[in-house]
């Protein structure tokens, strides 16, 4: 498909040459699960549009690695296998699971990418909640501290036999930095991957920096502030984009592991580090913690910042975060588009 450049003022747009001044070009496409959106800084239009191109390919190409809902998937090859004995995976899911156990850990397994035996059983989608006995039932098997990976057989085993993976909350940002990666290795130096909320920004936006608008959790047509920065990712995990109401309760997608059910003490968070990867099982983490032990578990990493919104809607920030947040003066509406 083509790209389509944001408008340019008049003045900006002259010579019909092909490396003219720098435009924006920005395409989206649905994958993982959510919508993804690519905007990239360039003079030439072709070369952006096969940046980008080659872009959302190599999230196709994560998503078959990584989607446990895919059989043929590896990961889906360790769940049926991997009670049993290990099994040996690619480089890749490797290395995602190997980073996932290492957050697991981290967040004293807030984070945990054995989450799915709870939190299969809350589908969104069907809009059911598990009976008490299939909390109880499910619990003992979130277990990350049971996963062993060996480097050199390069193999994962689950150690409990009743164990599964689930790399929901950390696999779309490992699919947001390979398509990072992508788009430096064709030159690329100004870009932004949004996939739905979990963003990988470099460079500027051709005269300023890039801006991004986080949501406010309960008008959603408002934002809370704005975030720039340079280098770096920017994922925000809130309790407002897939869930469920039954007699006045909200049913989401992130389970706490402690107790099986969807976690209670945030409804937004928006974490800065260095790669979307981390990122990403790092909001997740700190959802299930709470503002008390998230903010410190943020500051006690050095190189991640946090913002938690807690039910009350308090806003609660770690040291670094207000050098690059702008709050919002009054709530204001986003620009169409986002950015
Ligand atoms: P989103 O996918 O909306 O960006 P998150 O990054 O917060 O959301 O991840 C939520 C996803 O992470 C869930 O859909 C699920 O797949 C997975 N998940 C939920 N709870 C946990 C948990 N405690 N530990 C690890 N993964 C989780
Ligand atoms: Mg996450």
């Amino acid at each position: 498909a083509a790209c389509t450049p944001t408008p340019t003022p008049a003045s900006e747009t002259s010579a019909p040459s092909k490396e003219s001044s720098p435009e924006v070009y920005r395409r989206s496409q649905p994958m993982m699960g959510t919508r993804f959106e690519i905007q990239v800084v360039s003079a030439d239009a072709d070369r952006a549009g096969r940046a980008i191109d080659a872009a959302f390919a190599e999230i196709d190409r994560v998503e078959s690695l990584i989607s446990e809902w895919r059989p043929t998937s590896e990961i889906s090859e360790v769940n049926r296998l991997g009670a049993a004995r290990p099994v040996a995976v690619g480089p890749e899911l490797f290395e995602v699971v190997r980073r996932g156990l290492e957050l697991s850990a981290q967040t004293q397994g807030a984070f945990d990418i054995t989450f799915a035996a709870c939190g299969h059983l809350w589908s969104v989608g069907d809009e059911q909640i598990p009976t008490d006995e299939q909390i109880a039932d499910c619990l003992p098997r979130i277990d990350h501290s049971a996963v062993t990976v060996d480097e050199d057989e390069r193999t994962i085993a689950l150690g409990n036999e009743h164990s599964q993976l689930g790399l929901g909350g950390i696999g779309k940002g490992y699919g947001v930095d390979r398509a990072a990666r992508v788009l430096e290795a064709r030159g690329i130096e100004d870009f932004v991957v949004d996939g739905g909320g979990d963003l990988r920004v470099k460079g500027r936006r051709i005269d300023r920096p890039w801006s991004v608008g986080v949501i406010h959790p309960r008008a959603p047509r408002e934002l809370l502030g704005t975030v720039s920065i340079s280098e770096g990712a920017l994922v925000t995990s809130g309790d407002y984009e897939r869930y469920f109401e039954l007699d006045g309760t909200r049913y989401h997608h992130i389970i706490d592991p402690a107790t099986g059910r969807p976690a209670n003490r945030s409804v937004a968070v928006t974490v800065i580090a260095a790669d979307a990867t981390r990122a990403d099982a790092l909001a997740t983490g700190l959802f299930v913690m709470g503002p008390r032990e998230g903010i410190a578990l943020a500051e006690r990493l050095d190189d991640v910042e946090a913002m938690i919104v807690d039910p009350d809607l308090s806003i609660h920030k770690s040291s670094g975060f207000a050098h690059f947040f702008r709050p919002a003066a009054s709530p204001v509406t986003p620009a169409p588009g986002g950015l």
